[in-house]
């Protein structure tokens, strides 16, 4: 996935703050972020979304979630809550077609979801 900017930055080929990084997932901090935290954690291997995933990725899918865990709890926000969210084609608000979860704390959530 040459043009995916997700995969440049799991291969260091593109600049970002890495927070977490294993042979399955990368984590960083998001370029606009829209909270005291807010964090992008991506499976290394191009999943380009949701749509895309298969039985076989499920212990992957399922780290995303552990990374998610720890990393709430690395940067405080754990106890007081955080939210995340996976968009999923246009109508989800996906703007990057590599498959991520943002995680997102440090302040209650005002946004709406929906
Ligand atoms: P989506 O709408 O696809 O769920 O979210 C994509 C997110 O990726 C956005 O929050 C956007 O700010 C972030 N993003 C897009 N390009 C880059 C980039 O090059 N570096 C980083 N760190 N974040 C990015
Ligand atoms: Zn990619």
């Amino acid at each position: 996935m040459d043009e995916c900017i997700f995969c440049k930055i799991v291969d260091g080929q593109a600049p970002a703050i890495i927070i977490h990084k294993d042979e399955e997932v990368t984590a960083f901090r998001d370029i606009h972020p829209v909270a005291p935290t807010h964090i992008l954690i991506v499976p290394n291997k191009h999943i380009t979304s949701v749509n895309e995933i298969n039985p076989n990725d499920e212990p992957l899918m399922g780290r995303l979630f552990t990374i998610a865990r720890v990393l709430a709890e690395k940067e405080g926000v754990s106890q007081n809550g955080y939210r995340l969210i996976v968009n999923t084609g246009p109508h989800g608000g996906q703007v990057v077609y590599h498959l991520h979860m943002h995680l997102m704390g440090g302040q209650r959530m005002r946004h709406p979801i929906g």
